[in-house]
């Protein structure tokens, strides 16, 4: 329901008053995409959706929001398979991707500035096209993710073992703040260059996992870094799951490495009982490919494991995009599948494969699970998938009731759930610290005193 004190018609003829009668609207057939989301979440109704132009156009749409108290819930791509962009409240979901330009690429300090409507497909074609040279981190999220939706969640991609999680890669934002002032933060707030995020008082973590409750972003920079001109992959077998710390120490000490994944997964059948390595590598000759994979190999012999070649077809299609996620959804008649991304030390790695193939067997659903390690294994973001048959209500539910435990586990071993549903925001919070949650919600009231920013997120009452 929203929350106002117009009726649905009036509120609907202002919307289209301020983007035109095509971008705004309250009919079931345009809402009916909106109101849920890929992955387990339970569909919720939202009342009107929108799709802004500019930045005049999210001012305008924000004053009249807070003059007749009506929810906002920022989206990019909508693909969060939490249902980030669910309304929990109802509301008006306000759909960026009509702010879609590619701003400027700046060579020398490489930035790309954009948009918040500018997908990751876009920006990586862009570049390709445009600066070969250059390349950002993309997530193997669809190409349909916006950078902007993905790097305010600490999303993770093929350049995160390097260089952090992409939360970490903003330089800048431009926001339009729930009160409708427009905010410059990062370098972008004192000089014309959007290249970094001090040395000011860094206010950028605000915006980041804080899921459209502080602000609507309009423009991002993000750091883009040199691209390498061959990319290869040398993959490394285990069978025991004690090692996979001190595995990942090595390599990541090593420094071979661009980007290292793991998958744990007992279908297809030769890959129950082991844990799989794919580790990128940079390469410039057919030379140095033979000196990287020769010094991996040697690393994966130390830790009891074993190099294996695999066909240049299977090789090709992992360059390409590492697909584990999606691969999953295949498993079970009907194509859905959520995760539980989760956040944990690289210690817990043994102990959360343990829990995930206990609860997966537990619900019946067949165990996968994966791994990214972020920023020289400073942080490893995990997923326990679940697949079900969306046609089948009893499987979507027990899905949900396995995602549920699994968020429950990962917080008793020192994890965080990673771009948390309800459920897991509310667990989180139960174990925040409370003067940390005090000062989050002084800063959130203050910023959105009449509660209309993406409601029901991180609800701290
Ligand atoms: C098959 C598959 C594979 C995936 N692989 C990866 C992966 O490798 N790495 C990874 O990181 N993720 C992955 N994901 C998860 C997810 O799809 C991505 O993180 C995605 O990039 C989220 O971006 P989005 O544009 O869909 O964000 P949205 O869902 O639109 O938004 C995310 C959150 O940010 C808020 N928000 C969005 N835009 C704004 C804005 N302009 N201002 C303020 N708030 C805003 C929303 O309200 C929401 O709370 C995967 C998902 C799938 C389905």
């Amino acid at each position: 329901m929203v929350h106002s004190k117009l009726n649905k018609e009036s509120i609907l003829n202002k919307l289209q008053e301020l983007v035109g009668p095509d971008f705004a609207s309250n009919k079931s057939e345009d809402l009916f995409i909106y109101s849920q989301d890929p992955g387990a979440s339970i569909p919720r109704n939202v009342d009107f959706i929108v799709m802004p132009k500019s930045i005049k156009e999210i001012q305008q749409i924000l004053h009249f929001a807070n003059k007749y108290k009506v929810n906002i819930i920022p989206m990019g791509g909508g693909l969060t398979l939490s249902g980030l962009t669910i309304p929990v409240k109802g509301g008006i979901v306000l759909d960026l991707k009509r702010m879609d330009r590619i701003i400027n690429i700046n060579e020398t300090s490489r930035y790309a500035l954009i948009e918040a409507g500018v997908t990751t497909g876009r920006l990586k074609a862009y570049l390709e096209e445009k600066y070969p040279n250059l390349q950002a981190s993309i997530p193997d999220a669809p190409p349909s993710a916006t950078v902007t939706g993905n790097t305010l969640i600490h999303g993770s991609g093929f350049l995160s073992q390097k260089y952090g999680n992409h939360g970490d890669m903003i330089n800048g934002l431009e926001v339009v703040l729930p009160n409708g002032e427009l905010c410059r933060i990062g370098s972008c707030a004192v000089s014309e260059y959007w290249f970094t995020r001090g040395p000011i008082p860094d206010l950028i973590g605000l915006f980041t996992s804080s899921f459209g409750t502080m602000g609507i972003v309009t423009k991002l920079s993000i750091k883009l870094y040199p691209k390498p001109k061959i990319r290869d992959l040398v993959v490394g077998m285990f069978d025991d799951l004690k090692i996979i710390p001190n595995l990942v120490s090595r390599l990541t000490q090593s420094e071979l490495l661009e980007d290292i994944l793991l998958a744990i997964q007992d279908k297809p059948n030769w890959m129950k009982g082991y844990i799989f390595v794919l580790g990128f590598i940079n390469i410039n000759s057919e030379e140095e490919l033979n000196s990287k994979t020769r010094a991996l190999k040697k690393i994966y012999h130390d830790v009891k494991g074993r190099h294996i070649k695999i066909p240049s077809e299977m090789k090709n299609f992992f360059l390409e995009k590492p697909i584990f996620y999606a691969a999953t959804s295949d498993f079970r008649k009907g194509g859905g599948f959520e995760y539980v991304g989760a956040m944990m030390p690289l210690e817990k790695i043994p102990e959360v494969i343990m829990k995930g193939s206990s609860i997966s067997s537990k619900h019946g659903i067949i165990p996968t699970m994966g791994c990214r390690v972020i920023g020289k294994a400073h942080n490893i973001l995990f997923f326990i998938s679940y697949a079900f048959n969306r046609a089948d209500p009893k499987d979507i539910q027990n899905a949900r009731s396995a995602l549920k435990e699994t968020n429950k586990a990962v917080l008793e071993m020192g994890g965080i759930p990673w771009k948390a549903e309800l459920h897991a925001q509310k667990l989180i919070l139960e174990k925040m610290d409370p003067t940390y949650k005090k000062l989050f919600k002084s800063i959130h009231d203050a910023l959105d005193p009449n509660g209309i920013m993406n409601p029901g997120n991180w609800e701290i009452l």
